[in-house]
């Protein structure tokens, strides 16, 4: 039997289009994260957000940042159109969460878009829907306030394979609210609530003022809030930390649940796991077996010594000096540990 190579062919941008969406946006949580970001690198204050079937039915998020110049709504959806990168050095500088112009451009391939937008100079609100990238029709004035609505409809509703491994709605409900709890922890100064189409209660609500304190207690309950202690490290200018600033669980934490800690890296949110087991392993040494912690540690590095462009979700950076920086938190964890273990040991045996 003869074997003649296949053709290599172009793809159809429409399928490059789908493809790279499916690498961007694996489940709702993903879209959820990228416009949370979005909102907030638009100066919001407030992002509330509103689900249905677990994001896969209605995905809204609607925020008060800067809104959205009418002229650039022709070209918003399409890939590779952002208002905050040009050139690739800038990466070395970035103080926002986009870089990629990548995300309204996947979500726009496999859902429905909607966007409503109002800057402060706009006389009126302006509304359009999108469609694989582009603009249907033209936007229509309508009454709203300032900032950005985007409603995403029938996420996957072209993607059946991904449908079908997802989870139930449930699940994927779980996933963003977790999302939303991170986020809202970190971000100060910004409220964020969320809420169940449907239902009248909001399923997190943290107000614009909330401490951090107030925020981890809205998001994980009274008994994480009632023993975390502040944690921070001072600079370690030879390696490029900046500072390294959070809450943790205090000895007394009595927890049997596991709670993934909450790392961010220049605001960020990340898994770092060479972080997470050493952090860990401080704690195994002062908690009863069984006993897990709570973390939350928001680390600022220089950076040109972050590469934040290494994973499709941006769930991972890399950054240098990865084992000494880890090193450095730890042993500060274990300081601070050990200093709270010895006073307690001091008032349980006066
Ligand atoms: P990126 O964030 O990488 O620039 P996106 O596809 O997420 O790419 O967004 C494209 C552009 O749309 C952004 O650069 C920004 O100018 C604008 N944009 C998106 N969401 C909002 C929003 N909520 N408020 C204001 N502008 C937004
Ligand atoms: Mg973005």
């Amino acid at each position: 039997m003869e074997n003649h190579p296949a053709r290599i062919r172009q793809l159809d941008a429409s399928v490059v289009n789908k493809i790279a969406a499916g690498e961007i946006i694996i489940a709702p949580v993903n879209a959820l994260k990228e416009m949370m970001e979005n909102s907030i690198d638009a100066g919001s204050t407030n992002i509330d957000i509103l689900i249905k079937d677990g994001g896969l039915k209605i995905l809204q998020i609607t925020d008060n940042g800067s809104g959205i110049d009418k002229k650039d709504l022709p070209i918003l959806c399409e890939r590779f159109t952002t208002s905050k990168l040009s050139a690739y050095e800038d990466l070395n500088s970035l103080k926002t969460y986009g870089f990629r112009g990548e995300a309204l451009a996947s979500i726009s391939h496999i859902a429905r878009v909607t966007v409503t937008t109002k800057t402060k100079d706009d006389p009126c609100a302006w509304k359009v829907s999108y469609a694989d990238g582009k603009m249907i029709g033209e936007p229509k004035p309508t009454a709203g306030k300032d900032g950005t609505a985007i409603l995403v409809e029938d996420l996957f509703f072209n993607v059946q394979s991904r449908l079908r491994a997802l989870r139930s709605p449930s699940d994927e409900y779980a996933k963003v609210l977790d999302c939303v709890g991170r986020y809202a922890i970190h971000s100060k100064n910004v409220g964020f609530s969320c809420k169940k189409f449907g239902d009248s209660q909001y399923s997190l609500n943290v107000g614009v003022d909330s401490t951090t304190q107030e925020r981890i207690r809205t998001v994980f309950g009274g008994n994480v809030a009632s023993n975390i202690l502040e944690f921070n490290t001072h600079k370690l200018e030879e390696y490029g930390l900046e500072a390294a600033i959070g809450q943790v669980s205090n000895l007394n934490f009595n927890n049997k649940k596991h709670i993934p800690p909450i790392f961010f890296i220049n605001n960020r949110l990340v898994t770092c796991d060479p972080l997470r087991r050493s952090l860990n392993q401080i704690y195994s040494l002062y908690l009863p077996k069984g006993n897990k912690s709570f973390i939350y540690l928001g680390l600022m590095i220089r950076p040109d010594l972050v590469d934040v462009n290494v994973h499709p979700t941006k769930r991972e950076v890399r950054f240098l000096h990865e084992t000494e920086i880890t090193e450095y938190i730890s042993t500060k964890l274990q300081d601070t540990l050990s200093d709270i273990d010895t006073s307690r040991s001091f008032q349980t045996t006066s």
